[in-house]
Parts: C-alpha cells; structure tokens; sequence
C-alpha cells in the first residue's frame, strides 16, 4: 500500500523517525515491523523496520531509522523522501510480541535497536498493563540515546516501568552506567537474572553479545525472546 509520510522527526544526529497516516484496518502489535520499498536508480530496494509506535495511537504510526552512509535505503530515505511523500509499504509482520503472562519483563536494545521497545513501553503504560518493565538501552554517548524523554515521562505514567542506559563515551554530567551491557550492568538491576524474562533486539552483534551473557548466568533459552536484525 501506498501510504503519506505526515512528519519527519530527527531524533538524534542519525536517527529519523518517519510518520505514516495510519489506514483503517491496519492493525499491529507492538514489536511487529514493516517492509519498506524504493524505487532508487531504476532498482527496487526493500528493508525492514520496526514500528516505533504504540497501536494504542490511532491516528499514526512511525517507523524510526538509524542512517547508514555506506548503505542503500537509509541514505535514500534521509535525502529523498519529504513529508506529503507517499512510500510504498507492506506489512505488518513479525511474531516478537509481549508475552503478559511474563511478570518481569528485560527489554535490552542498543543504538536503533530502541524502535520496538519505544512502542511496548507506551503499550504497557497505556493498556495499564501491570508487568514490571526494565528497559536497558545502549548507546554511544548521551546525545545518541533516542526517546530519553519519552521514556522519563512513561516512568512517572506507570510505576512498574523503569528505564537504565548505558554510554560507551560519557559527558561529564552522565549518571547512568559506562560501557557495553554487561552481566554486571544487568545484577545492578535485577535480583535474579534467571527468573526474569529477555526481550532482546538489535544485528547479531548485539544478539551475540546478550545471549552469551545470558547463557554464563544460567538463563534458560526459553526466558529469552529475540527480534535478530541480521
Ligand atoms: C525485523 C527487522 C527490523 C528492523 N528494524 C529497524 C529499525 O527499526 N530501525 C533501523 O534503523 N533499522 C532496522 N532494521 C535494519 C534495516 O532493515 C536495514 O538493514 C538498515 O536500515 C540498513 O539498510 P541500508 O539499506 O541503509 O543498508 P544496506 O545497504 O543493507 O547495508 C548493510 C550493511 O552493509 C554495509 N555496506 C553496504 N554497502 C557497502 C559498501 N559499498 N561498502 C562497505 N560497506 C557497505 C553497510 O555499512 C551496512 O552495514 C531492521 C531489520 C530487521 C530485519
């Protein structure tokens, strides 16, 4: 379907959010992503991205995009696409979905890797879902943590919501953790990593890194959902 780009948001120096109108009948669930063409140089070219946004919106959904200057989409939808655009997109798909019979939740994500968390954080705070929520987010530096604000706004909506980031260069102001996420960045948080469940997203750098934590500790596989961007 061909669908209008509302607004464009920039969200850090090199994540964008796009905003699409948000068709009757087009229903999601948080953690789900869509299939976005273009048309560049004569060849179409097709990425996924996470829906950033809570179906709890009606009126609209985003997706949100980390810039790759050496890639072929996201240079493509930085430079070329403008609000009233229309871009052909497909979707919903995916089965990375909440499972609410888990009580404690982990959502870990790095860099872009936030995008479907930012849209089960809203979720849980605005179906009044009572599940404890610890997000922990990485990225490069502070200025590089996209939503900081929105999620400091669902901690004081829903008080079994808790966000924790860490920075790999810190500003002289920073009060969160230092570092990729560790075992230790994780015991910091949670009192028994073997009772909780992990929703973990991100390229397989990421998923390589968290599962092999999660395995030292004893985590058993089945406490573990993950979105593997590839
Ligand atoms: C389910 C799912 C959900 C996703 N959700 C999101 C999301 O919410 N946000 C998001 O930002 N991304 C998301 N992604 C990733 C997204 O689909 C794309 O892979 C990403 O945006 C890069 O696309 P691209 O076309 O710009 O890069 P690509 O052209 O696909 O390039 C991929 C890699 O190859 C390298 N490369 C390409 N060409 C060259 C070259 N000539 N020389 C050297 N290196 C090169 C690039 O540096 C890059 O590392 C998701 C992926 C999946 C599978």
């Amino acid at each position: 379907m061909q669908l209008k780009v509302i607004k464009i948001t920039q969200e850090t120096s090199n994540i964008h959010s796009f905003r699409f109108e948000r068709p009757a009948g087009f229903d999601f669930f948080p953690g789900q992503w869509v299939m976005i063409f273009e048309n560049k140089d004569g060849e179409q070219i097709k990425r996924a991205y996470s829906i950033s946004t809570s179906p709890t919106i009606k009126e609209y959904f985003e997706i949100s995009v980390k810039l790759n200057l050496k890639g072929s989409m996201t240079p493509f939808l930085f430079d070329h696409v403008k609000e009233g655009d229309s871009i052909e997109v497909l979707g919903p798909f995916g089965l990375f979905k909440l499972v609410p019979e888990e009580q404690d939740m982990i959502f870990i994500g790095g860099g872009s890797g936030i995008t479907p968390f930012r849209a089960m954080s809203r979720f849980a705070a605005d179906t009044g879902m009572q599940n404890s929520i610890k997000l922990v987010y990485a990225a490069r530096t502070p200025a590089d943590l996209a939503f900081k604000p929105e999620f400091d706004e669902l901690e004081k909506r829903n008080p079994n919501f808790h966000a924790f980031y860490t920075v790999d260069t810190p500003t002289p102001d920073w009060k969160g953790h230092q570092g990729l996420i560790s075992a230790d960045i994780l015991k910091a948080h949670i009192q028994d990593l073997t009772k909780v469940y992990y929703y973990v997203v991100g390229p397989q750098p990421m998923i390589t890194l968290i599962t092999g934590i999660l395995a030292k500790e004893n985590v058993p596989a089945d406490h573990i959902h993950l979105d593997n961007w590839g």
